[in-house]
């Protein structure tokens, strides 16, 4: 019973690298929102856009960057054409900044800082059209085990750059791609840019975790919620963009709970995701039958697959527990799960109730937590599984 690594994910690169608001699946009313500001004159120089993994926030931030900075928009769209818009879109705008998580790699080997990674960012967020999640950021600068941050440089480094004059005289805008990530020196810096902007100047802060933010932050932005993706809007996205039948279009779009990134991802790699499915299903057997020394193999082999992929098969856990409560409310049939996961589900469902629920919830959110926090994976994950033997026990 040893996890095996998942395959790589691949994108699908086929269709044209346009940034534009109609490149952007589904989120039609913040697309309207946010072209109304444009066109009212009352874009807020402090926006955050917070939502969940693959909901389209970078691809929201850039056709509406895009969209102040183009002559020629149009009631609904930046032109696509104008010298700005292609520039917009090679992402090499003088007046749009970037600040993204970073770690140190073979090629930074100390004090890593967005803009020591900016050819990188570029080809990365080009090639997946703006649908970008951290792990496959981290996964594409290849920082092995590292988690990604935002430091004090970054800060520095972008205070500087605001404050010189915009190059086509028009707005500044700049990106902060997981906010989430600044520590908190970075957060304070920033705040003084936040609460004295440099006139002109549009900051697009995007996160994930408004719980992981500074709350000054929070109170210093307009606050843009971008909703996960509807399901009949990433339907036909994989049908048009990755030539998916309709019935297979269907299917991903279900599981994926209005994450593009996701829904991508079990469709061009299906393993991929049915990895953390017979993972997790060969690790609650081995927890039902009380097998300790099988766990702690188990265990000590989780390290191979890397910290990203630890969490989201924690991840993937907590979503199972929380699918049993539907089962045992017999609420089945809401359950977004392809057919073998939900026969798995069902049957682990029973052993899921009033008594354990909170704490196996727990259990796993605080694993999560310390795979975060660089804690030694093979013994998180056996002090885990020998506390998930005895609550699976209770009735
Ligand atoms: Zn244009």
């Amino acid at each position: 019973m040893v996890p095996t690594l998942p395959p790589n994910i691949s994108m699908n690169t086929a269709w044209r690298p346009d940034m534009q608001f109609k490149d952007v699946i589904g989120q039609s009313a913040v697309k309207q929102r946010l072209i109304q500001s444009v066109r009212e004159n009352h874009v807020s120089h402090a926006q955050l856009f917070l939502g969940p993994a693959g909901s389209g926030k970078l691809p929201l931030a850039l056709a509406y960057a895009q969209y102040i900075l183009c002559p020629n928009r149009t009631e609904t769209d930046s032109c696509g054409v104008c010298p700005t818009c292609q520039k917009m879109q090679k992402l090499v705008h003088p007046d749009l900044h970037f600040v993204v998580p970073t770690a140190t790699t073979k090629k930074i080997k100390s004090n890593p800082e967005s803009d020591l990674f900016m050819e990188e960012w570029r080809e990365y967020v080009i090639e997946n059209k703006g649908y970008v999640d951290t792990s496959s950021w981290y996964t594409f600068l290849d920082v092995e085990n590292k988690q990604g941050y935002m430091s004090v440089r970054d800060a520095a480094s972008l205070l500087r750059k605001l404050s010189m004059k915009s190059y086509e005289g028009e707005y500044k805008i700049a990106i902060i791609w997981m906010a989430e990530k600044m520590r908190v020196d970075t957060a304070n810096k920033l705040l003084k840019l936040l609460e004295e902007p440099p006139e002109k100047t549009v900051f697009l802060l995007i996160a994930e975790d408004g719980e992981e933010l500074l709350a000054t932050i929070k109170s210093r932005t307009a606050l843009v919620k971008i909703p996960a993706i509807e399901t009949n809007a990433l339907e036909k996205a994989l049908v048009e963009r990755l030539s998916c039948q309709p019935n297979q279009a269907h299917d991903a779009a279900m599981i994926s709970e209005g994450n593009w990134i996701t829904a991508c991802h079990s469709v061009q790699d299906s393993e991929e995701h049915k990895y953390f499915f017979t993972t997790f299903q060969q690790w609650m057997r081995l927890c039902f039958r009380a097998a300790y020394s099988e766990l702690i193999d188990f265990s000590n082999n989780i390290k191979t697959i890397g910290r990203e992929k630890q969490k989201e098969l924690l991840e993937y856990g907590l979503r199972i527990v929380r699918n049993s409560l539907l089962f045992n409310n017999n609420l089945a049939e809401i359950v977004m799960l392809p057919n073998d996961e939900k026969v798995f589900n069902s049957k682990f469902a029973p052993f899921v109730n009033p008594a354990n629920l909170a704490q196996i919830a727990e259990l796993l959110e605080e694993a999560m937590r310390q795979i975060e926090r660089n804690g030694y994976a093979p013994l998180i994950f056996t002090d885990v599984s020998f506390k998930m033997v005895g609550l699976l026990k209770k009735k």
